[in-house]
């Protein structure tokens, strides 16, 4: 029979261990239950956004120099046209394997104390236990981070979706020297295609499209500049799937339950932000439970999530339009001030004055374009 626990944490995936670790960090008793061992790995573009490093940062979570690629900006591509935008000054982004991300989380859990519950399906909830198959854990808190399929969400009857649109997803890694510090989006007709750096031999491509049964060697095909590439170059990882979507839930929390992570609503791929929303939410979480108040974190996780939410339905909008992508990508071109301040808005470094002139200037750049 195992103790009893202030904070018990469904899920060791990034969200549920950054939850452990910021509720560790406010006192709390934590325990977290995973049905997987670590390290665990999954489908992901392995893109860190600033925002995801600063939130690293306060959970005093640090990855190792050399398992680490920095990112200056991100790169668009289709048909031989590219246009790119830096982070701003001061500001970068990063790409860690998923793998290497999820073990200093754990090491940094483990080292706060957190008692880690490897191997352990959680396979039900009731008032205030969570169970188990040894038995059950009395816990005044329980965190649901079980990710995009969250059983967790279901048992607290907190499934009901405000908006939801779905797409899938691939990823695979290839032993290749990264040619850009970039994060690179190439747009094809049906999908895009991610390319990020992953170590200093490795790239890591995923691809995303409404299409369940597009693979990555079919999917690449649409992207002849990344193709010739990657031709030829040793597989790394085995291709692993997963969903992608904008998700938002009418409400992430009900009494001593709450939703964080994938399990708490996502957004799409193309945004890059799963992990930056999840650390921040964890922020947030803990800082609630502190004041004993998950309304507090409610108003958060709303608030996290409208940028982007926002950012995701917006560049989706050329998705299956490619002469759109066309015109938006050289009047990015031609006018990279305005990529930079779309960017800037993106990571969370918002200029209205700028973001009103510039949506002036774009509209008029995309019909001359
Ligand atoms: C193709 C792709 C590319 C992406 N690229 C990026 C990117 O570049 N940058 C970025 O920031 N985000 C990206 N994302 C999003 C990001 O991967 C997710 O937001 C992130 O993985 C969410 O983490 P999580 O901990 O909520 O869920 P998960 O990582 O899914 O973890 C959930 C955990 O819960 C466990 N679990 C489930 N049920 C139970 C149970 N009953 N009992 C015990 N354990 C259970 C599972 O074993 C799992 O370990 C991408 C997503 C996809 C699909």
């Amino acid at each position: 029979m195992l103790d009893a626990t202030d904070v018990f944490v469904i899920g060791g995936g990034p969200a549920g261990l950054a939850a452990a670790i910021a509720a560790r960090q406010q006192g709390f008793r934590v325990t977290v239950a995973d049905g997987a061992e670590p390290p665990i790995d999954k489908a992901c573009g392995e893109a860190l956004m600033p925002e995801a490093i600063i939130a690293l940062k306060r959970l005093g979570v640090a990855v190792p120099a050399p398992e680490i690629c920095r990112l200056k900006g991100v790169r668009f591509l289709r048909s031989g046209v590219s246009a790119e935008a830096d982070f701003p000054s001061g500001l970068f982004g990063l790409s860690v394997r998923r793998i290497a991300l999820h073990r200093v989380l754990t090491e940094r859990a483990e080292g706060l104390g957190v008692q880690l519950l490897w191997k352990q399906v959680v396979t039900g909830i009731s008032d205030k236990e969570v169970d188990l198959a040894d038995g059950r854990v009395g816990a005044r808190w329980i965190i649901g981070a079980d990710g995009v399929n969250s059983r967790v969400q279901r048992w607290a009857k907190l499934d009901r979706l405000s908006h939801s649109s779905w797409r899938y997803a691939f990823r695979r890694h290839y032993r290749v020297p990264p040619w850009t510090g970039r994060l690179e989006v190439y747009w094809g007709k049906h999908s895009q295609a991610y390319a990020t750096a992953a170590g200093h031999d490795q790239v890591c491509v995923a691809v995303a499209s409404r299409h369940p049964q597009l693979r990555l060697d079919e999917a690449l095909r649409e992207f002849p500049e990344l193709n010739r590439r990657l031709r030829g170059a040793e597989t790394t990882s085995a291709e692993r799937g997963a969903v992608s979507a904008n998700r938002r839930l009418k409400r992430v929390y009900r009494e001593n339950i709450a939703l964080i992570g994938d399990a708490s609503g996502t957004v799409d791929t193309i945004t890059g932000e799963g992990l930056d929303l999840a650390f921040c939410q964890a922020l947030a979480l803990a800082e609630a439970l502190r004041t004993g108040a998950l309304v507090h974190y409610q108003a958060a996780h709303r608030r996290l999530a409208r940028r982007p939410l926002f950012m995701a339905r917006l560049m989706l909008l050329q998705d299956g339009r490619p002469g759109f992508q066309h015109r938006m990508l050289r009047a990015l071109r031609r006018r990279p001030h305005i990529f930079r301040n779309l960017l800037a808005l993106h990571v969370g470094v918002p200029s209205p004055f700028h973001l009103a002139l510039d949506s002036l200037t774009l509209g008029w750049g995309l019909l001359t374009a």
